[in-house]
């Protein structure tokens, strides 16, 4: 079979690309290296939905963070994705106020509302601001959203709208043919008339595999505390302090499961498996934080983590290639990537429908059928479906309330849950303040009865094996 579109990396980018094809009569197949999507940047970020201002003017990022962050509102809406329009504000001392004036002329360049607020409005927006802050750049449009839930929510819908993904599938080789291009995986080999890399951080091999334009591509690791979700009710937005050469610097918010995160750092690296956090990184975060909040609680992290960035230059790189017919790109998708994801998704689908020229599918999904979670349930409503599945009455997670009859459905959905990660993903078992010590063995039980394999087989993610075999099995 040829297909019309092969889309490689299923992060937030590709995932919203694969979404988007999926409206028109096309085949249109997504590859991913790892066992599920959103496995890499797209799970390890800060989950801010930014308003666009501190972009560079003209910039591809200053186009699609400002354009994405007008599409996500109704895209999180629509895919029943945790999200919350809660606003940002970056603070400044007295003296600091003239960076202030910068930045709202950058805003202003690039099309997006903010405003200068003093002391007495700041602290009307968040109390918990430092005492040292005499102002602030209030940003109403910027909010927060679960990344690696949007880019699931993505596949999923483009899976009922007809899509195809193939997860453990690393593209290897890109070879030209007389219909467009052959993509290697040690599963198969897979024929498309056009191919859309969206890599991540193999972006620019995956261009060398094709043979379109070489990049020089660096790195550059964030390191994060993860606040227990005690610590909720104390952060009312997104506080940045002001940004830097390095980034938009280590900010305290909210995300849209219910925790708090402080971060992140920028450390250079160039090695694509640098995700670990640094004693150092993370000592840099506990003497920044006090400086823009004054509720700092270090001794509530419940977790660390660490996500990467990749950059090519100092833009997203996101077009046709120049050298390669029908090879279209989108890489170096740094920050604001999250941000721009809906608007680079958008111009991916105006490249290929321009080439192609497919009509679209009527009776596409647009809205998906809403998630029950039992932290949102009335009692009655809990009642009644353990009256029709008993499974809604046995709590998996007891931190993050998850019952068994919700990881059944994440199992079932229409990208298959097949890991104890990916179940976390989903329906949040093992995220709260015991980190699965409690449930994770439950999950696998579960996963190995839904999927029929052995305990021995039920991975971790990215292919980590958990259980070898019984104890009492061994000699
Ligand atoms: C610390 C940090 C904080 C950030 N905070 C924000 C924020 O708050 N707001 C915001 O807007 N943006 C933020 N970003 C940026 C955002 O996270 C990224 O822009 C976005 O996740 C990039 O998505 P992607 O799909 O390009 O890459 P990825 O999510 O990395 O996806 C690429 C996928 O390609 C797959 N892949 C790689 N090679 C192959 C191959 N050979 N074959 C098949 N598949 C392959 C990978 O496994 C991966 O799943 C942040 C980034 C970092 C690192």
């Amino acid at each position: 079979m040829i297909y019309d579109c092969i889309v490689i990396g299923g992060g937030v980018i590709g995932t919203a690309v694969l979404d988007r094809l999926a409206r028109y009569n096309m085949n249109v197949l997504l590859l991913e290296k790892e066992d599920d999507v959103a496995s890499f940047t797209t799970r390890a970020n800060s989950g801010i939905v930014h308003a666009g201002y501190d972009c560079d003017p003209c910039t591809a990022k200053a186009r699609f963070n400002v354009r994405g962050n007008e599409l996500m509102w109704r895209d999180a809406q629509e895919l029943d994705v945790p999200h919350l329009k809660c606003g940002s504000i970056v603070v400044a001392t007295a003296e600091q106020r003239d960076k202030l004036e910068a930045l709202a002329q950058k805003a202003a360049k690039n099309g997006v509302e903010v405003k200068i607020l003093d002391r007495e409005q700041t602290f009307a927006i968040e109390p918990n601001v430092a005492d040292c802050i005499e102002y602030s750049l209030y940003a109403p449009s910027a909010g927060i959203i679960s990344p690696y839930q949007l880019a699931i929510a993505y596949a999923d819908r483009a899976i009922l709208n007809g899509a195809k993904i193939e997860l453990c599938s690393p593209v290897t080789a890109i070879k030209k043919t007389a219909n467009g291009y052959l993509a290697t995986t040690p599963s198969g080999e897979y024929e498309s008339k056009i191919v859309v890399n969206c890599a991540g951080a193999n972006g620019a091999e995956i261009n060398d595999l094709a043979g379109a334009e070489h990049y020089e591509t660096t790195y550059r690791r964030g390191d994060y505390f993860v606040l227990d979700n005690s610590e909720r009710k104390n952060v009312h937005t997104v506080i940045f302090p002001l940004p830097t050469a390095a980034g938009k610097g280590i900010l305290v918010a909210p995300t849209a499961d219910g925790n708090v995160i402080y971060g992140p750092t920028a450390v250079d690296t160039s090695d694509t498996s640098d995700t670990a956090t640094t004693r150092e990184s993370l000592d840099s975060i506990r003497a920044n934080v006090p400086l823009s909040y004054k509720c700092a609680a270090f001794n509530k992290c419940i977790r660390v983590y660490a996500g990467l960035r990749t950059l090519i230059g100092h833009d997203f790189v996101i077009k046709q290639s120049d050298v390669l017919e029908n090879f279209i790109m989108a890489i170096g998708i740094c920050s604001p990537g999250l941000s721009s994801a809906p608007a680079i998704a958008e111009y991916i689908e105006d490249i290929v429908t321009g080439k192609l020229d497919p009509a679209k599918k009527e009776n596409t999904i647009s809205v998906m059928p809403k998630r029950k979670r039992l932290t949102e349930l009335s009692d009655g409503e809990i009642d009644a479906l353990i009256a029709k599945d008993s499974a809604w009455g046995r709590i998996v997670c007891r931190c993050e309330k998850v019952t068994e009859a919700e990881i059944v459905e994440a199992i079932h959905s229409p990208l298959a849950a097949t890991t104890v990660d990916a179940v976390k993903r989903r329906t949040r078992a093992g995220m709260g303040r015991c980190q699965g010590g409690f449930c994770g063995p439950r999950v696998m039980e579960i996963i190995s009865r839904e999927l029929n394999i052995p305990l021995s087989e039920v991975k971790k993610g990215g292919g980590a094996s958990i259980a070898r075999y019984r104890v009492k099995e061994v000699e």
